[in-house]
């Protein structure tokens, strides 16, 4: 009976050829499944009615019961409107139709009870309800409780295809799915979880038996969705750790010299743990796959530098790949100092790096001269070759696509360890669904005697006041970033943003020297720029959002965030994150105009209220949903139907317990019980493409 949802729309009853193209490309609707999987987005509760003495043009929709007591019409043909004269007892309400008269007048009849539904408005001092929905009152008519209301669009309404229509579908198509709609959980689950059959569920979401019905048909269906989402990425994990193994680096000699004699500060007690548990995956015989959580500034660079040497040791090589030419050539020169220290050889490879040189180095990864490299997407180019590469370490990446992971894969016979480093904190809830499939460490620890940073939100008449502040800081031998928005890196229209910018703070600093970065510089010159401000020649250094990840300049101790109320929450943080990296008390200055939407002035509170960027991250993903959430768009969210990654914390985590254990007990899901989920599962596999059509 699979094949019943797979149905296409035009065969349902009332849907013809014409209705379906639009609910295709309206909707996306194309099959049953689809049509049933179109939940209403609210419901109205038609179990009240109100006296039509307490209704004021304040209150949303409403329901009254009453009877016709007059009617009228004014205006005429186009202009023409129909009046209804309705009263309840307690007061009299007037009904109004501006259009489709003729069919109102024929239809309504006196001196029998009507329940009306609509909004009440307020017209010349009168209330009435403007094209009200009308039934005749039957005593069953009331305990339907609520009703669904579907998204439409205007050019289905055009097409008859309103809410309520769409719900006389679903009406219909329930009736005849029912038989077809097959239990994809066990029964274990159900009873456990105290969740409705899928069966009353789907039933429930549409037309509610109860408000509590309702609530737990939600329930099950959000709870299904995280389950499957979450199964799916546990089964992928499993594969790989059947299929993948890993080369083992127990040897740590280097690492210990390093430890002990090269080390330039104390670890966190955080970074202590995640560099154990890497050790663990490494000794494993497993492939690790593992995300590294840290807020900006909370030292994810030296565990990565750490977790190389493990597999140095161990006569394997390693790559630090960076999302920017800035920050590899950052990693590159920073982490050069140590292999030097260590008698290590390294290299730099970037989109910039010279033909003759890249030569060089290819052949030198290849016969294994080089012990590591430093480089940004370069890296993983085909004619990229290594002796024998034992760990990638991907900094300042949310996820890295599975296409490039495979890539990564292919570089070595058994494939290299991997850790990726998140840019921001992921909230729990979308870290659980959305890399299931990785083992996740989290740094949850600053450095010691970090001064929290100081952010303040600030106007532009404030100016004065803000040079003379940056001012002081550089006399004190600090600097300044000074950021300017710059969405796409192409658009001209900002790029003049940045240099008026410029100009205007030259004129206001010239006595001392300032530099530019944005991305359209040439290599040489980013770099020329950057070196500069790293050494302290230049104390300001105006710039696009290109030193937004990564960027360490300990001796900035000023961020100033133009035009702030354009930047993402994410990368407000980040770009925060560029001060507070060394011993003096850092300021972040969000500049902004005073004209501000609802969720900018959000975005900016939360930036002067916090520094916890997994806050921040909840935050964000309240404001944003986790579609749109920073690095989140290329890794593939998954499109959620009904569970909302913001909302459901709670059922995530039950979902996400119940599919653990399942594949902890039955990794295949061969036995009996799970049949549900295997049949489910495999209907998912072959519906793989309608999935991404839908997405
Ligand atoms: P992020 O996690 O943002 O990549 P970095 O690795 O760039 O952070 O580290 C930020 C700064 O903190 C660097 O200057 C680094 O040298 C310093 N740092 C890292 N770990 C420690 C530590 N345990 N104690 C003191 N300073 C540290
Ligand atoms: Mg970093």
């Amino acid at each position: 009976m699979a094949g019943f949802f797979e149905t296409r729309i035009e065969f349902l009853k009332g849907i013809g050829p014409q209705k379906a193209a639009s609910l295709n490309k309206e909707l996306s609707i194309f099959t049953y499944a689809d049509l049933i999987q179109h939940y209403p987005f609210r419901y109205e509760d038609r179990s009240k009615i109100y006296k039509i003495s307490e209704v004021h043009e304040e209150l949303p929709y409403i329901q009254i019961k009453g009877r016709i007591t007059g009617m009228s019409s004014a205006g005429t043909l186009a202009k023409k409107r129909i009046m209804a004269e309705f009263s309840d007892g307690t007061g009299i309400i007037e009904l109004v139709w501006f259009q489709g008269a003729k069919w109102v007048v024929s239809s309504l009849k006196t001196g029998v009870d009507y329940l009306v539904y609509g909004k009440p408005n307020i017209f010349n001092g009168k209330i009435n309800i403007a094209h009200p929905e009308m039934e005749l009152f039957m005593e069953k008519s009331l305990d339907k409780g609520l009703h669904p209301v579907y998204s439409t669009t205007e050019n289905l309404k055009r097409k008859h295809l309103d809410s309520r229509a769409i719900a006389a579908l679903q009406e219909k198509l329930l009736e005849i799915a029912m038989p077809s709609i097959q239990e994809t959980l066990p029964t274990e689950l159900i009873t456990r979880y105290k969740l409705l059959s899928k069966k009353e569920a789907m039933k429930n979401i549409h037309f509610p038996g109860s408000p509590r019905l309702l609530d737990e048909a939600k329930r099950r269906l959000k709870f299904e969705e995280l389950f499957f989402i979450q199964l799916r990425l546990f089964m992928q994990k499993q594969m790989r750790k059947e299929n993948f193994k890993g080369q083992i680096f127990r040897n740590i000699p280097l690492l210990n010299e390093f430890y002990k004699n090269h080390l330039p500060f104390d670890l966190t007690d955080a970074q202590k743990r995640v560099v154990r548990e890497i050790y663990k995956d490494l000794c494993s015989g497993k492939q690790m796959n593992r995300l590294l959580q840290g807020d900006v500034g909370s030292g994810k660079t030296i565990v990565a530098f750490v977790c190389m040497l493990m597999a140095i040791d161990n006569g394997a090589q390693a790559a630090l790949m960076a999302p920017t030419e800035i920050l590899a050539d950052q990693h590159f020169k920073g982490l050069k100092e140590f292999a030097d220290k260590l008698g290590l050889t390294m290299a730099l490879l970037t989109g910039s790096t010279k033909q003759k040189d890249r030569k060089v180095i290819f052949k030198d990864l290849e016969e294994g001269k080089l012990n590591f490299i430093v480089g940004t997407h370069a890296l993983i180019e085909d004619n990229v070759k290594f002796k024998n590469l034992g760990i990638v370490i991907i900094d300042e990446q949310h996820r890295f696509g599975v296409a490039q992971r495979a890539k990564l894969w292919k570089k070595n016979v058994i494939p290299p360890h991997i850790l990726v480093m998140t840019a921001t904190p992921i909230p729990r809830t979308l870290a659980m669904t959305l890399y299931g499939d990785l083992d996740i460490s989290v740094i949850d620890e600053l450095p010691k005697g970090r001064k929290p940073i100081k952010t303040m939100h600030q106007f532009d008449k404030d100016r004065i006041k803000l040079f003379g502040f940056m001012r002081k800081q550089i006399e004190e031998g600090r600097q300044v970033y000074v950021v300017y928005p710059l969405i796409e890196e192409s658009e001209t229209l900002d790029l003049k943003d940045l240099m008026d910018g410029y100009e205007s703070i030259s004129r206001a600093f010239p006595d001392y020297a300032l530099g530019i970065l944005h991305g359209r510089m040439t290599p040489d010159a980013k770099d020329y720029e950057m070196k500069r401000f790293v050494k302290g020649e230049t104390k300001i250094l105006v710039s696009t959002t290109v030193i937004e990840v990564g960027v360490n300049v300990p001796n900035a101790s000023v961020m100033v965030i133009e035009n702030a109320e354009r930047f993402g929450l994410s990368q407000l943080h980040q770009l925060r994150g560029r001060v507070g990296r060394g011993s003096d008390q850092s300021y972040c200055i969000l500049m902004s105009n005073y004209k501000l939407s609802r969720d900018s002035k959000v975005r900016l509170e939360t930036m002067v209220k916090t520094n916890n960027g997994f806050e921040i991250a909840d935050v964000d993903l309240k404001l944003r949903g986790p579609g749109d959430l920073a690095g989140t768009q290329q890794s593939g969210v998954p499109n959620l139907i009904i569970a909302d990654l913001s909302q459901d914390a709670v059922i995530v985590k039950e979902a996400r317990k119940a599919a653990e254990e399942i594949i902890d007990k039955d990794p295949n899901l061969d036995s009996d019980e799970n049949r549900n989920i295997k049949r489910q599962i495999n209907s998912f596999s072959k519906n793989d493409l309608n999935w991404s059509r839908i997405s």
